[in-house]
């Protein structure tokens, strides 16, 4: 079930990714074109900077998708992350969500959806995704931290 909802947040997360791309298409092909590409080398940079390191990567990664991507690249050692991996993750993330909403704006419709997408997707890794991760080392962990308490 994990599984189900993993790859539905992705979706949800990739739909809001495709509507903000859509508003930048729609001010200019180049832009759409050169958010396209930022937003594969970002995605790309999460998935090698986080994912590389899960242990549970090849295993029972809830998003399926993104556990496969993490073969393309080399082996990395399993581990805790460091603050520097974290803060690529966190800017990575925060540019993704942010960069779009000067375009998103002029397009309110477009605007609102993306939110919903976005919340919803996040709402859905926070309830079901993240409570059955077995990754250890990440720091949203909720198994891990449960472990901890008792
Ligand atoms: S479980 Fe999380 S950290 Fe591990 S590969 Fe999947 S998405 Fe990445």
């Amino acid at each position: 079930m994990t599984k189900v909802h993993g790859v539905f947040s992705l979706f949800l997360l990739s739909l809001s990714q495709a509507l903000a791309m859509t508003a930048m298409f729609l001010e200019s092909v180049y832009l759409g074109l050169g958010y396209a590409i930022f937003l594969m080398a970002t995605s790309l940079t999460i998935v090698y900077t986080y994912c590389t390191k899960c242990p549970v990567r090849t295993t029972s990664c809830g998003h399926v998708f993104v556990g496969k991507i993490t073969q393309i690249f080399p082996e990395r050692k399993e581990g805790p992350y460091s603050q520097f991996e974290y803060t690529i993750v966190v800017i990575a993330l925060l540019s993704l969500i942010m960069i779009p909403q000067y375009w998103l704006w002029n397009n309110r419709g477009l605007l609102i959806a993306f939110w919903i997408l976005v919340i919803l997707a996040g709402a859905e890794i926070n309830r079901f995704v993240c409570p059955q991760c077995d990754n250890s080392q990440c720091i949203a962990c909720k198994k891990q931290k449960a472990i901890k308490k008792n």
